[in-house]
């Protein structure tokens, strides 16, 4: 079965292969790619509770892309998973008194952006060679803090590709700024912004649709991609954790195959639980998917009213990476509950573009009841954090905590007795100062990785070496510029004339 990719916003006719569509991220239109139809795929659960995470992979990856052979998508996934995690598990079950936690946290930059960027770069040089592409693929990413370290370190010294990375100066903890600014490798440039990440985010989306630059970039030798979590190639691995976290739990015993199980997702962008959606929409038995949002919680009220308005106050809190007004990948979702209608779902991203604001109809409406959608503010947070420490003797990062306690008010509200996995999104040694403050109720002395000591011997549990490394990390980026400069700094860094 060949699966083919068009946009969001145009036509059903205008068609992409998988590799096309990697390497543009963005359609032309501002669409978003999608399947024109979802692969069939036989999920043999008594093999798949057999089967390696790089296994259960290569399965979800040859299903979606199709022009991609068999040989190349193993290659891909044999350099994208395997000594650069710390376990060899790559993504690990961790048993709860409430459930589980799917821990998404043990690549190279301790988030979990790196299970699909760890894989995008081998699957974008792959595409290139494919479509025979001479061009320099020069990736842009505006960041809230992890997704751009995590393609840089993805990224860095792959022949053929540059990427240059945007995130908001005072929008970032300090070990993520540590994290970015010493990055290695020749191809890559990091730049912090005098604004915050949807600052960074529209004016990255418009650099991409500005067909001026894109001539001048041409005649550069140059081609714009993207490696945030729209491009479908950052979408489609992480399909793969949630068949494996669903496989290991019929390994384990804890559920026999075709029980529901339910995800509780920390959310920013909407790409990891859409992702999820897409598992259930393949066969995967997932009863509720729960839509976690911080105290920027616009995706709750949207889940609830129908109603999507993001003309409200921005919040900077202590899961940063959910601080987000526009979810990008909602349109993958809304395009879908239209019934896959690109005229409708233009009008609605038309409207939220120049109102801030659309309401999908009633029939929309009721297919959200697969989603539950909750918040969990700071102090929620916070003693989330605080309790899972003292129940479960285990530390859970803030992104994290917002999961646990949504996922627990799910709970209290619905009675449901379905086992919940909640997803682990980052390391708790990547916002020490936070996950200290809520253990010991105390202040952290200091910032950074001085926190990272104190809260490893408070927990009593090892460094990684992720941020062992970071102790002698030289500094090698330090340009900051206004929203409205980056396409001029894109320009200088590129040098283009
Ligand atoms: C990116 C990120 C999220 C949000 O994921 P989306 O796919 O953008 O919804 C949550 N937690 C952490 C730690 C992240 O890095």
């Amino acid at each position: 079965m060949t699966i083919l990719y068009r946009s969001t916003r145009g036509p059903e006719e205008q068609t992409f292969t998988a590799s096309q569509a990697i390497l543009q991220g963005l359609n032309t239109d501002g669409g978003l790619f999608v399947p024109v139809q979802l692969p069939q795929i036989d999920l043999d659960f008594e093999k798949l509770a057999q089967a390696s995470y790089q296994e259960v992979a290569f399965q979800i990856l040859r299903a979606f892309l199709s022009d991609f052979t068999d040989q190349e998508l193993q290659d891909c996934i044999d350099r994208a998973y395997s000594t650069n995690f710390d376990t060899p598990a790559i993504a690990p079950l961790r048993k709860s008194q409430n459930g589980y936690f799917l821990e998404l946290f043990h690549g190279p930059t301790i988030a979990f952006k790196d299970m699909a960027l760890q894989l995008l770069p081998h699957l974008m040089v792959t595409a290139a060679h494919k479509n025979k592409i001479t061009k320099d693929i020069v990736i842009l990413a505006a960041t809230s803090g992890d997704t751009g370290k995590a393609a840089m370190a993805g990224f860095a010294d792959v022949p053929g590709t540059k990427i240059i990375v945007f995130y908001p100066r005072d929008g970032v903890s300090t070990i993520q700024k540590a994290q970015m600014v010493t990055q290695k490798g020749e191809n890559t440039a990091v730049v912090a912004i005098t604004g915050n990440f949807d600052q960074a985010q529209t004016n990255v989306k418009n650099i991409f649709n500005d067909a001026l630059f894109k001539e001048q970039l041409t005649r550069n030798n140059v081609q714009l991609s993207s490696a945030n979590s729209i491009n479908i190639g950052r979408l489609v691995p992480q399909i793969a954790y949630y068949v494996y976290a669903y496989a290991q739990l019929i390994k384990n015993g804890a559920i026999a195959a075709g029980d529901k199980v339910n995800f509780a997702v920390p959310t920013g962008n909407f790409g990891n639980i859409l992702a999820a959606y897409y598992a259930k929409l393949i066969g995967l038995p997932i009863g509720k998917l729960i839509c976690a949002s911080n105290k920027n919680n616009v995706l709750t009220d949207f889940f609830q009213t129908g109603i999507y308005d993001k003309n409200r106050p921005f919040y900077v809190t202590t899961s940063p990476s959910m601080d987000i007004l526009v979810s990008s990948n909602l349109e993958r979702l809304i395009f879908w509950l239209s019934g896959k209608n690109a005229q409708q779902t233009r009008i609605f991203m038309k409207l939220l573009k120049e109102t801030g604001t659309y309401q999908i109809n009633d029939a929309m409406k009721r297919q959200l009841s697969d989603f539950y959608a909750g918040c969990a503010d700071e102090l929620t947070t916070s003693n989330e954090i605080n309790r899972v420490f003292r129940e479960d003797q285990y530390t859970i990062d803030p992104h994290t905590a917002v999961a646990s306690a949504v996922a627990r008010q799910y709970q209290e509200a619905t009675n449901d007795k379905t086992p919940i996995v909640v997803v682990s999104t980052a390391s708790p040694y990547k916002f020490p100062n936070v996950v200290l403050k809520a253990l010991s109720g105390k202040e952290a002395p200091a910032d950074g990785i001085q926190a990272d000591e104190t809260l490893s011997s408070f927990i009593n549990l090892p460094l990684p070496a992720a941020v062992e490394n970071l102790r002698h990390a030289k500094v090698r980026h330090n340009r900051v510029v206004a929203p409205e400069h980056m396409q001029e700094a894109i320009g200088e860094i590129l040098e283009l004339h």
